[in-house]
């Protein structure tokens, strides 16, 4: 399964990505089809198929304190952005190993569609 996973792949760099921060835990690369000016995908090393699968909580918040210091990188912090975990069909999940949306540099509206 993790062998054929798209960010799998990524993460062991056998899919190129434009990477923008590797930690002992995760990376984040923007997102190839953006739907922001900033839009970043944060991602766990290990495989993790959805928020629901989550055992050790503490990723979670791994992850998103990195998103939280990649807006402050690149300049959204103030004007503001969106944390967004699609989960399973409803949502529109399409890859099915966990990452964190990083969306910003635009306004957004809410709800969302
Ligand atoms: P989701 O729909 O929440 O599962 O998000 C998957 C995201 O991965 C989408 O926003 C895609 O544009 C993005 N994506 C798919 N393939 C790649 C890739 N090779 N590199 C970067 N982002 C990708
Ligand atoms: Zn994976």
């Amino acid at each position: 399964m993790a062998d054929a996973c798209l960010f799998c792949r990524i993460v062991r760099k056998e899919i190129p990505a434009k990477i923008v921060a590797e930690t002992n835990d995760c990376v984040a690369f923007r997102d190839i089809n953006p739907q922001a000016p900033v839009h970043i995908l944060v991602v766990p090393r290990e495989h993790v198929p959805s928020v629901g699968d989550v055992t050790d909580p503490a990723l979670v918040g791994t992850l998103t304190r990195l998103a939280a210091d990649l807006a402050q990188r690149e300049g959204i912090a103030e004007s503001g952005y969106r944390l967004v975990m699609n989960t399973n069909a409803d949502a529109g999940q399409t890859v099915f190993h966990l990452h964190l949306h990083l969306l910003g540099g635009r306004e957004m509206g809410w709800p969302p569609g």
